[in-house]
């Protein structure tokens, strides 16, 4: 019996010492998996137009 128990911040159910803060391995990977999700998407725009440039700069400057 833990009552101080957080809850699970993916799906609410009282959370595991194995997995704290959550409640499975599963809703860690999932929280894992939106953070890694929202992390590439939020950046990926300025990575894509970084890496165009990047690209052309390469290319540019490559002196093979
Ligand atoms: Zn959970």
């Amino acid at each position: 019996m833990s009552p101080k128990a957080p809850a699970c911040p993916v799906c609410g159910e009282p959370s595991v010492a194995q997995t704290r803060p959550f409640c499975s391995p599963a809703c860690r990977d999932r929280d894992l998996l939106q953070w890694l999700g929202e992390g590439y998407r939020v950046p990926g725009q300025q990575t894509d137009e970084a890496s165009q440039k990047n690209a052309n700069y390469g290319l540019d400057s490559e002196p093979d």
